[in-house]
């Protein structure tokens, strides 16, 4: 099978390689569509602490090649399509126990980021991957394979909008309008809110009012914070969904959150720097600053049926969907500040 090679950053190949070999419980699957995530750009940039050479992939749709011989045949067939669960939750650590499988303490303790001597990575950039039955979810087989390779970056901002409590009426702040953040604005918009985006670039506010937000801000042009308090009486806001990476950015997220509101730090934080926070005022305003990590298993259920019922149109976010020999050009056209959701073919349906 052809395989896309990370090599090193920045250095591409597209290699022979067997195709993997599959346990009595596992489902061998032809990658259909896989979508280039943030991470897999960062990869490619390199400065990141991952051993090389990668296999990237974790946002991909595939049909069913081959089953091994204890898979379900009630459930799987061979020809079906499914999404693969990409993170390999153990099941047995405290964090699976309780439920919490999306943060499974030995989440990198397999050959996803480190590989001394072998290939890292999720390994969705190749014809075929071997997968656990158990990490499999059936889906439609009219659903179009380019929008449900958007299933895991949906299952993510479906696991924050789960834990944000957004209610009918509510002031929501979406900070950055990049694919992420846009995915917030149209789950947001669903919830039943008044969505106010937050965004430097004039085009992306432009976009962002095409998807739904009610009111567009450019922090680089008003106190973002006074701005927001401005729009909602001095209150704040109830809901404010963080997706950019700035530290400074983090703290002013806390502080246009309104009194017994939430605050979200849904993006990882670069660099990671402490930022100051008026915990006096967390206290006596009840205000709560969580963070969300990954899909869950139910968040990624929950994307699934919202693609495939067409509840949520992800359409507008896909940027251009390229062959996967054309990998370094589709790398470089993701890499670009001004692209969103950015694909690869690797199969087609018959
Ligand atoms: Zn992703
Ligand atoms: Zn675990």
């Amino acid at each position: 099978m052809k395989a896309l090679v990370l090599e090193e950053p920045k250095k591409y190949s597209i290699q022979d390689l067997p195709v993997p070999e599959i346990g009595d419980d596992q489902c061998l699957l032809k990658v259909r569509v896989a979508s280039i995530c943030v991470n897999d750009v960062r990869d490619y940039q390199g400065g990141v602490n991952w051993t090389y050479p990668r296999i990237g992939g974790h946002e991909y749709s595939a049909v069913i090649e081959k089953m091994g011989k204890n898979v379900d045949t009630h459930t799987f067939h061979v020809g079906q399509q499914v999404i693969a669960f990409v993170l390999e939750d153990c099941g047995y650590c405290y964090s699976c126990k309780h439920e919490h499988g999306n943060i499974c303490d030995n989440s990198t303790k397999g050959t996803f980021y480190y590989n001394e001597g072998g290939i890292s990575g999720f390994k969705g950039f190749a014809e075929y991957v071997a997968m656990d039955a158990r990490h499999l979810y059936p889906c439609p087989d009219d659903t179009p394979d380019d929008l449900l390779s958007l299933t895991e970056p949906l299952a993510c901002v479906l696991n924050s909008m789960n834990r944000s409590n957004i209610e009918f009426g509510d002031d929501v702040v979406v900070i950055g309008g990049g694919a992420m953040g846009m995915l917030h604005v149209l789950c947001a918009k669903k919830r039943g809110a008044r969505v106010i985006l937050s965004e430097t670039d004039a085009k992306r506010r432009e976009f962002g009012l095409e998807l739904g937000a009610d009111i567009v801000i450019n922090p680089l042009e008003c106190d973002p914070v006074e701005k927001v308090k401005e729009l909602t009486n001095g209150r704040g806001a109830n809901v404010v969904l963080n997706t950019t990476a700035i530290p400074a950015v983090a703290a002013q997220a806390i502080e246009m959150t309104a009194k017994s509101g939430l605050c979200n730090m849904f993006s990882s934080i670069h660099p990671n720097e402490p930022i100051p926070v008026n915990a006096g005022r967390l206290h006596s305003q009840e205000i709560y600053v969580t963070g969300t990590q990954n899909g869950t298993r139910k968040s990624f259920a929950q994307a699934i049926d919202c693609i495939s019922k067409g509840i949520l149109d992800l359409r507008p976010l896909i940027e251009k969907i390229y062959d996967y020999t054309d990998v370094v050009e589709a790398m470089e056209f993701a890499s670009r500040p001004d692209t969103y959701k950015v694909l690869m073919r690797f199969s087609k349906g018959e």
